[in-house]
């Protein structure tokens, strides 16, 4: 049991684990882990579900940048003469 990830550990692995980039086998000590700590599994899946909020919210907002000139003449009004 001494191979399991503390709660630290795993909240430092978490952004690897959801990326899927965690290697095997702390990917396995990593659910192990989750399956006996309830309060990791609350914390992993609130942050499943903000990182859900958070791609709907920039799809949402998926516009394309502004134009060049806009840009430039927002900047040149704000400009001091
Ligand atoms: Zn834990």
């Amino acid at each position: 049991m001494s191979e399991l990830p503390t709660c630290r550990e795993l909240y430092e692995f978490l952004g690897d684990y959801h990326a899927g980039e965690l290697d095997p086998l702390r990917a396995s000590a990593f659910e192990r882990h989750l399956s006996l700590c309830p309060s990791c599994r609350v914390y992993v899946d609130s942050y499943r579900r903000t990182v859900e909020l958070e791609k709907e919210a920039f799809d949402d907002a998926a516009l394309p940048p502004p134009p060049e000139e806009l840009v430039e003449a927002i900047l040149a009004i704000r400009r001091p003469a």
